[in-house]
């Protein structure tokens, strides 16, 4: 199994998000921008509420529904995963294999993506022991962080 690591938070990923609205011929709006920014800084999965938390308070207000409607945008171009309870940038969204993967710290609740290269494995042995055919694996591991083993 290889383990892929790769820091939290991802440049560009405004950029991005207008990138693949563009190519899915969707309206990048002046709503998309504002939740982009407020994503593009999470080291913590967000949830809904505290996105609209967080818009209100840079007055750029958004309900509810809105808030969800588009993050079922990112979600569906792969520019946001959810973890946990909440909703993390992808740090590659390039790559399309279905590996991403979070460690999420109990303690501080920094969420780290990691891409593990195991699926293929995993869906072998599932299909010859289960007759099971595997589309997706949406996994987290819970533990502690190095920032909160060192403290
Ligand atoms: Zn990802
Ligand atoms: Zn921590």
């Amino acid at each position: 199994m290889q383990i892929c690591y790769f820091s939290p938070g991802m440049k560009n990923f405004t950029e991005n998000t207008q990138k693949r609205f563009a190519d899915k011929k969707w309206r990048f709006t002046s709503g998309a921008r504002n939740l982009a920014r407020i994503l593009e800084n999470a080291t913590s999965p967000l949830s809904v509420k505290s996105l609209v938390e967080s818009l209100e308070a840079a007055e750029r207000k958004m309900d509810t529904a809105t808030v969800y409607r588009l993050l079922e945008r990112f979600l569906e171009v792969r520019l946001v995963h959810r973890v946990a309870n909440g909703f993390m940038p992808c740090t590659d969204p390039d790559n399309t294999s279905d590996s991403h993967h979070f460690l999420l710290c109990n303690s501080c609740g920094l969420a780290e993506e990691i891409f593990l290269d195991y699926q293929e494995s995993i869906s072998k042995q599932l299909q010859k022991e289960k007759d099971f055919r595997l589309s997706s694996v949406d996994l987290t591991f819970y533990g502690v962080c190095r920032h909160c083993r060192r403290k």
